[in-house]
């Protein structure tokens, strides 16, 4: 089964802009849509302001961040939040593993939309009043904005977000269990090492004094999802690449771990996509049948469709 997220449904193509246009992306579409089921949300056209309509904005009025339209200056706040009100809790029934906002937009924008002042200045960037009510609604679900996306960093990192969380929502579904955590958490510590090596330590802590805290479970996945928010850079990948190397210490010969660590080496200065040495080590894994390897998030973490990893 598909796993369900969110996007802002101009980003599909559907017409729902305020001019009756779409802002279609392709890579979202056709390329992830391979493998995630799009739930698309239009909150302007969902709570009833029609196509076309006035272009609105953000406006700071005392402390206050309305949503006005640019001309006539009609609020629409209130109309906005009660149908957001009734959506989350739509939402929440589908099991969102993620979702992907329309940049700059005042209802979906994630960072970045504009806020102005009464008369017109403009005085920053937040998040469109959709946008924030989810962040805050759905606190662990991964979020990101079209924008960003074309990023390889950031797009590597929110979809495997998105997959991470989906492994989790499945084992929540079969019911959570300590022994069950302790299962998702090895598969997952070469994941985590490559993004944080500080949540790799707090959360080890946390499962190994698991039994004796009622709270385990939703503090488990709070540090999670932060940890897998920091970028799992060149230096860090390198290190759990080094640390997964001393796996094969007694199966590989000579030449074969000169030649994988020629490999991680050249990935280290930037001349091979992380791609050349997970290749070459699922290789041995698969050869060796290395179980712990075997069974990590790390050599498998979204579909190969995908080519993330022949970016970064
Ligand atoms: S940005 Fe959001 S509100 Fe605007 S058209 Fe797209 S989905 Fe609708």
């Amino acid at each position: 089964m598909k796993i369900k997220v969110g996007i802002s449904s101009c980003l599909l193509g559907e017409k729902v802009r305020y001019d009756g246009s779409h802002k279609l992306d392709y890579y979202l579409k056709d390329t992830l849509g391979q493998f995630v089921e799009w739930i698309p949300v239009c909150p302007e056209v969902e709570c009833g302001l029609g196509i076309p309509r006035e272009a609105m904005r953000l406006v700071m009025f005392n402390n206050d961040v309305r949503l006005v339209t640019i001309n006539s200056k009609i609020d629409h706040t209130e109309r906005m939040e009660k149908w957001i009100k009734a959506k989350l809790k739509e939402l929440q029934e589908l099991n969102l593993s993620g979702f992907v906002f329309k940049s700059r937009s005042p209802s979906s924008g994630l960072f970045s939309a504009k806020i102005y002042s009464v008369d017109g200045k403009l005085l920053g960037k937040s998040s469109g009043l959709f946008a924030k009510a989810f962040k805050e609604y759905f606190k662990d679900v991964p979020v990101e904005e079209d924008g960003r996306l074309q990023n390889p960093w950031i797009r590597e990192n929110f979809i495997e977000r998105v997959f991470v969380y989906a492994r989790w929502q499945e084992l929540k579904k079969v019911g959570l269990t300590y022994d069950k955590l302790i299962d998702f958490h090895s598969k997952i510590k070469l994941t985590l090492l490559s993004h944080s090596p500080v949540h790799y330590k707090i959360l080890g802590k946390l499962v190994a004094e698991g039994r004796k805290n009622n709270k385990v479970y939703e503090e488990y996945l709070y540090h999670l999802m932060e940890g897998l928010k920091l970028r799992a850079t060149v230096k860090k990948n390198t290190n759990v690449l080094y640390h997964i190397l001393g796996y094969f210490k007694k199966n590989l010969d000579v030449d074969d771990k000169n030649e994988l660590l020629e490999v991680i080496e050249n990935y280290y200065k930037g001349l091979i996509p992380l791609i050349v040495p997970i290749t070459l080590i699922k290789h041995y894994v698969r050869k060796f049948n290395i179980e712990y390897l075997n069974k990590q998030f790390y050599l498998n973490p979204f579909p190969m469709e995908l080519m993330l990893r022949n970016h970064v």
